[in-house]
């Protein structure tokens, strides 16, 4: 770095406030400067310099949204080793990609990535486009995705904007409105504060200033770069930013699962139609999950085995419930276990796998946690965490 540009990214930049005064104001130099010593090592991102591929940012970008850097590592490695490029990705089935993808949730994005890959093959022979507008045209790429793609991959002057940059921006110009309706306010500042150069790691660095030192809860101010400029702190309440309207939280539903085992080891499941919560990922029979749900009636729900019939009492109910979180509702299952004879037919959509196979079904973490709570002798881990379509 040239001895300017060291005194630029020491020296916050002055303006005239409303009152007349002089103000400072947050410096792009400072935040890459900082960024440049304190950037954080990441799997997926390029050596200082260098630019990472499109399909790594992709996938990683996917994989993250929603979901903390240390749950990606491991998903994301296993990403990479089994297909290593898009057209690689393109050519797998769907189903291995969400076996893989299974305990990481949000199984819509597993979906859109696999029908990603292939519209990047199909439409784009296999490269990347370099421009916002042609990434957002791509299935599961939203705007957030898009800039992050334009701007780290190829180092266009695009602007990423999610939780954590929506909180520094919030914070450093104590944005009065709150969220979701200061959304496009802070997406113009934050625009305006992207350089022309260096624009991918202007985004990195904001990135990781926001998953850092401007912690949602006792950010670490004292350390921050930009902590002359940003006003949130100067009024020394940085932790009131972004401010919120309070939402309301989805009711509670609830429903019955039934985990049948039969003789010779091996569990009913189906999958979940391809569209809607959870879709195309295995599960084991339930009932509809309702908030008026009625306990007494969960056995009409069981699944018909034809002969030998199996009787209402041959279903025994599992002490205790199992919750479970969706991010627009919480669930609570009733778990009801039936031991079925061996060489017992399935039932109309339904199949038996075997129980020693179970880690190499699509099974979401929900699904995870009923066969736990019925079979906790079985070898099944179960992962909770919050869950979306
Ligand atoms: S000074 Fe504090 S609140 Fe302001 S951007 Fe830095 S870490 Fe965030």
């Amino acid at each position: 770095m040239t001895l300017s540009a060291t005194l630029a990214a020491k020296s916050p930049a002055r303006q005239r406030g409303k009152g007349g005064g002089l103000e400072f104001f947050p410096q792009p130099t400072t935040l890459l400067a900082w960024y440049d010593r304190h950037r954080r090592k990441l799997p997926w991102r390029a050596p200082p310099g260098m630019r990472a591929e499109p399909y790594r940012v992709w996938l990683s970008e996917i994989m993250l949204q929603q979901t903390t850097v240390k749950a990606v590592a491991p998903y994301y490695a296993r990403f990479l080793t089994r297909w290593r490029d898009v057209r690689a990705l393109a050519a797998a089935p769907l189903d291995e990609i969400l076996k893989i993808w299974a305990g990481l949730g949000y199984y819509a994005r597993a979906r859109n990535l696999h029908a990603c890959a292939r519209a990047v093959v199909e439409r784009h022979s296999g490269e990347f486009p370099a421009s916002e507008a042609e990434l957002r045209a791509l299935p599961g790429i939203g705007d957030y995705t898009a800039a992050a793609i334009a701007a780290i991959a190829f180092d266009a002057p695009a602007t990423p904007v999610d939780g954590n940059i929506e909180r520094v921006i919030a914070r450093l110009y104590a944005v009065a409105a709150p969220l979701p309706a200061a959304k496009p306010e802070i997406r113009r500042l934050a625009r305006a504060l992207t350089p022309p150069q260096r624009a991918g790691d202007f985004a990195q660095a904001m990135m990781d200033l926001g998953a850092t030192l401007c912690s949602p809860k006792r950010p670490a101010c004292a350390l921050c770069p930009w902590n002359d400029g940003c006003a949130a702190y100067a009024a020394g309440n940085a932790e009131a930013y972004p401010l919120r309207t309070p939402k309301r939280e989805g009711a509670l539903r609830r429903g019955a699962a039934f985990v049948a085992r039969r003789a010779d080891g091996c569990l009913l499941v189906r999958t979940r139609p391809t569209k809607g919560l959870l879709g195309a990922m295995t599960e084991v029979p339930t009932t509809d999950w309702t908030q008026n749900f009625d306990a007494r009636e969960a056995l009409g729900g069981a699944p018909r085995f034809a002969p030998p019939k199996l009787k209402r009492l041959d279903w025994r109910r599992i002490a205790g419930v199992v919750r479970h979180t969706f991010t627009h509702f919480p669930l609570e299952l009733v778990v009801y276990l039936a031991d079925i004879p061996a060489r017992t037919a399935a039932p109309k959509g339904t199949r038996w796998v075997a129980l020693s196979g179970i880690e190499s079904e699509a099974l979401p973490s929900l699904m995870r946690k009923v066969v736990a709570h019925a079979l906790p002798s079985d070898t099944i881990k179960s992962k909770p965490r919050k869950e979306t379509p």
